[in-house]
């Protein structure tokens, strides 16, 4: 069994005056949490985490991240809490253990294949230390290395998630030695009969491949020295059964079709030069296949992996593989981003600690693109692993149905965008949401992380509002769509009325045109409208006059004839007109529901209350602006006279709010701000924005935006303020 001290060792070697005795502690504290706790394997538990940071200690990581290892089951498996670990062990080693117990929590949620992509972005978006992937990488290769006491079930499905995501996280980092064992285990434990189907063909083969191997690598070694070419090493090597296995399926060939299967690697001083001199050697030997060729020196691939690939054929028609890459380039190749702490150590002197810090930063943020887009930079930082804190997915946000499906959103995203991201119907029908079981606001943005519940309600619908807090096209799109519909079906019903009102006024029967389909019809597409509903939403738009509409239904000699323009009204007509006021019926005019509708707009310059006189005016692609009657803009209007239109309240529950501004001039004295405040206050009414100046006469000038339902409850606002002593006069103001 491994001892503390061989990992000690391995730390002390690695770095500069480690803290020893804080892994002592780490240590000590895991044993005697996890005391009594066995294996599998019937070992002691222990056995586990002092594994795991012997893996640490061997990718050369610091001893925080040492330490971590031992203690990275004590949370998830033991009745310490994080607060404990705080306060034995520090902030810094109480995150990573953190970080590593949530990604517990997520990967057992990676049950639906499909989602495999997601689960992987997830658990790197939500560590926000590159030492949590490594430790966790570190914790999943020990557990699959001693998988064979588990059960085959259990096997299967942690081999089949070390597949889906852990391996190709490894590949990200660049660490091509940790992905291909964690391959070929998962390998092997998923597939164990194709495993030893293909490891029995390969092991037949393994004598005279290797034999081939010795030979081809005698003859490079030879050659390199014949011409000069320095050299460290030239290694054979036969693909790997996973990579193997996967070609074979991927293209259906046999394994005798394989080129690849064998392969020798040139290992070369540092220096890139010399990589590509010793290609033209190898090209001298041996015929090279000229598409196979690849250089990944010239074109780094994302994760910084740098080598040349060349397929050349021997003169017996053996195909294989050549690879050449520098010492550096070899590391990084096998340990991607652990390697980087190797050279930081060894290269640079204390002084240039500050560069170093920005050079490795670079290095890193390199090594995981393209998934790094920024970093946050920590210029004070003392430990330079602590630059490595990284947001590897700043774009993008993770949350969860109660279900447990992921949703990935653009950050900033809110329950809204997530709503029409399960389903439009979802969206359009949502009345609320839950964040981690609590109701929150709909613009509330999301976390990583979060369990968001829709609440929905049949046949509800989305609001206007909602374009001001989502992000993602779909919800966009969708808010947008219903808007415009419900536009639509309004602009019909208010250009039917118009027209039927303006029908009236010629004395028509409005039914005898609106139901004349073939006239509608023959009038729209005169306009270059399809259908009858078109020519109705283009008037209630304003973008046709109704009036227009007559002429041309009328012809122009009838249409002059009849224009109530240049006739009287007669005495019967206004006698009726008197007798319909009176008994309450008014006319037929367009009921404004509430304001600010789809169609109906107040007009900013008189901000009509609901209680107040008003006329509406048709503007062009506006719809129906309302006025109040008195406003002095509608003197002006009445020029236009087609364009006005009569319009009402609708008797709603008057419940609808509406700002006003007050200015009152007071005399010059203190309190008046608050005297007028009170008043106000006292009678229920909502104050927006109040504030106080004092004018050129020695008046004092206060304005009050309140909020009231109506004219009858502004007017009950302005003879309360008139009260307050000091007050010499009200007025309402309109921007
Ligand atoms: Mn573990």
């Amino acid at each position: 069994m491994i001892r503390i001290e061989d990992v000690i060792e391995k730390v002390e070697k690695n770095r500069p005056d480690p803290d020893i005795d804080l892994i002592r502690r780490a240590y000590l504290f895991s044993a005697l949490h996890h005391r009594g706790q066995k294996r599998a394997s019937g070992e002691p538990y222990l056995v586990h985490p002092l594994e795991v940071a012997d893996i640490l200690a061997e990718m050369r990581l610091d001893e925080m991240s040492v330490s971590t290892g031992l203690l990275h089951d004590v949370v998830e498996d033991t009745l310490i809490d994080l607060d404990t670990i705080r306060e034995y062990f520090g902030d810094e080693i109480t995150r990573l253990v953190d970080g590593l117990t949530k990604i517990a929590h997520i990967s057992n949620l990676s049950k639906e294949k499909q989602q495999a992509e997601n689960v992987r972005k997830m658990v790197l978006a939500m560590i926000t230390d590159v030492r949590v992937v490594l430790i966790k990488l570190a914790d999943r290769l020990h557990n699959m290395r001693t998988m064979q006491f588990l059960k085959p079930e259990k096997r299967a499905r942690i081999s089949q998630e070390t597949l889906d995501i852990y391996a190709p996280i490894a590949h990200r980092l660049g660490m091509g030695k940790v992905r291909s064992e964690l391959e070929d285990l998962s390998f092997q434990n998923l597939y164990p009969e194709e495993y030893k189907k293909l490891s029995k063909e390969v092991e037949a083969r393994r004598p005279e491949l290797e034999v081939m191997l010795e030979k081809i690598t005698d003859l490079i070694k030879e050659k390199l020295r014949e011409n000069d070419v320095p050299f460290i090493e030239v290694e054979g090597r036969v693909k790997r059964l996973f990579s193997l296995w996967r070609k074979l399926k991927k293209r259906k060939l046999t394994i005798e079709e394989v080129y690849d299967l064998i392969a020798a690697r040139i290992i070369t001083p540092n220096d890139k030069k010399i990589c590509y001199v010793a290609l033209s050697v190898v090209h001298d030997i041996w015929t090279p296949v000229p598409e196979r060729f690849k250089d990944w020196i010239g074109n780094p691939r994302d994760n910084l992996y740098q080598s040349l690939h060349t397929s050349v054929i021997s003169p017996t028609g053996q195909s294989f593989e050549v690879q050449i890459r520098t010492e550096e380039m070899h590391q990084i190749a096998e340990e991607g981003v652990a390697a980087h702490w190797k050279y930081k150590e060894s290269r640079l002197g204390k002084r240039e600690e500050d560069e170093s810090l920005d050079e490795l930063r670079k290095t890193v943020e390199k090594l995981l693109l393209p998934l790094v887009e920024t970093t946050e930079t920590t210029e004070d930082s003392e430990d330079f692993i602590e630059s490595l804190k990284l947001d590897l997915y700043p774009k993008d946000v993770y949350a969860f149905t109660p279900m447990g499906k992921i949703i990935q959103l653009p950050r900033g995203s809110t329950p809204i965008d997530f709503a029409y991201a399960i389903h439009s119907e979802v969206g359009d029908n949502c009345t609320g949401a839950k964040i981690k079981g609590r109701i929150v606001p709909l613009r509330t943005e999301l976390q990583n992380g979060d369990v968001v519940e829709i609440l929905t309600v049949p046949n509800s619908k989305p609001s206007r509002d909602w374009l001001n807090y989502v992000v993602t096209s779909k919800a966009r799109n969708s808010i947008r769509h219903w808007i415009s519909e419900q536009q639509r079906v309004e602009s019909i019903e208010i250009g039917r009325k118009l027209l039927e009102k303006e029908a009236e006024k010629f004395r028509l029967s409005p039914k005898k045109l609106l139901n004349s389909d073939d006239e509608m019809k023959r009038i729209a597409n005169e306009y270059g409208l399809g259908r009858p509903e078109d020519l109705l939403a283009s008037i209630g738009y304003g973008k046709t006059l109704p009036r227009n509409v007559l002429a041309k239904f009328l012809g122009a000699e009838k249409f002059a004839e009849l224009d109530p323009e240049k006739k009287k009204e007669t005495r019967l007509e206004s006698g009726m007109k008197a007798v319909k006021k009176f008994i309450g019926l008014g006319e037929d005019a367009i009921i404004i529901k509430g304001v600010d509708n789809l169609l109906t707009t107040r007009a900013r310059c008189c901000n009509p209350l609901r209680g107040e006189e008003i006329i509406g005016y048709i503007s062009l692609g506006k719809g129906i602006v309302v006025h109040n009657k008195r406003c002095k803009n509608v003197q002006q209007l009445m020029v236009n006279k087609e364009r006005i239109v009569d319009v009402e309240w609708a008797k709603g529950d008057g419940q609808e709010i509406q700002s006003v501004r007050l200015l009152a001039t007071t005399e010059n004295r203190t309190g008046m701000l608050a005297g007028i405040t009170n008043a106000i206050a006292e009678i229920k009414t909502g104050i927006r924005d109040a504030r106080a100046e004092v004018s050129k006469n020695d008046r004092g000038l206060i304005e009050v935006t309140i909020e009231v339902f109506d004219k009858k409850h502004l007017d009950k606002v302005i003879t309360s303020v008139e009260q307050v002593p000091g007050v010499i006069a009200v007025e309402r103001v309109n921007s």
